[in-house]
């Protein structure tokens, strides 16, 4: 029984890691803020992306921001602010040197956490005894089935027994598998939120400038309020407030 939905649940798993990984693999590569900020900075308005602009780009007053891409193209605009690039970069050198900070007091609670967080041990029960449920819908059902080849009995009657059962066993596998995506999604958090430990144990000092590395390996996205607050969503599920 073990394996048998142990089996279903892997490949898809898999697949979202390998997707994370990617991602992470490409990111890795970026050469420039362009590539690292384009589709990590989530406007809280409308929920679309903020884009990159060049101001004054041939003058010794050039400056690089981010904007929502939306902005002027909505009827109703979005309230969120335009950001230069520098103080993107400097918000999140500050907010993860909180995280150097206090990196041991992370790390030794993190195995703890991870554990809570993705514990799937409840869905596992859960599906073993749907798992029991199933087998002795089955059984009814063939039960039914022999039944009504061996006499006559009334067939309006048969259609309906036969549909109940069939309709239960249905309803039994649709919350089987929820259950499973369930479980699914809780060992691929599992994975990321070990990747992200990773990182910060690796991160020995203080960042002195911005890491475009980092960013792409612990941050999920970073959302920009209307009120001009920044949130950093990293990768752990952690959300931490930047200047
Ligand atoms: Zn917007």
């Amino acid at each position: 029984m073990e394996n048998s939905h142990e089996a279903i649940i892997e490949p898809e798993t898999y697949e979202l890691v390998q997707a994370e990984f990617k991602r992470r693999k490409k990111a890795g590569n970026c050469t420039s803020a362009i590539n690292c900020f384009a589709s990590r900075i989530t406007c809280g308005d409308c929920g679309g992306f903020y884009g990159r602009k060049v101001w004054h780009s041939n003058t010794k007053y050039a400056q690089t921001i981010w904007q929502c891409n939306n902005k002027f193209i909505r009827k109703a605009k979005c309230t969120t602010p335009h950001l230069k690039e520098e103080l993107i970069k400097k918000a999140f050198v500050d907010v993860f040197n909180s995280l150097i900070d206090n990196k041991e007091e992370i790390i030794n609670s993190y195995d703890d956490l991870i554990k809570k967080i993705t514990d799937y041990s409840k869905e596992e029960k859960e599906i073993e005894k749907i798992e029991i449920e199933s087998e002795v819908l089955q059984t009814s059902i063939e039960r039914l089935i022999s039944e009504n080849a061996r006499t006559t009995i009334d067939q309006a009657e048969y259609a309906k027994k036969y549909n109940a059962l069939a309709q239960k066993h249905n309803n039994l596998q649709k919350i089987m598998q929820t259950l499973i995506r369930d479980i699914d999604k809780k060992k691929a958090k599992r994975t990321l939120m070990k990747a992200f430990l990773k990182t910060l144990k690796q991160q020995r000092h203080i960042l002195k400038e911005f890491d475009e590395k980092i960013w792409s390996a612990t941050l999920n996205y970073l959302e920009v309020k209307s009120n001009e607050m920044l949130v950093f969503h990293f990768k752990d599920g952690r959300e931490l407030p930047g200047a």
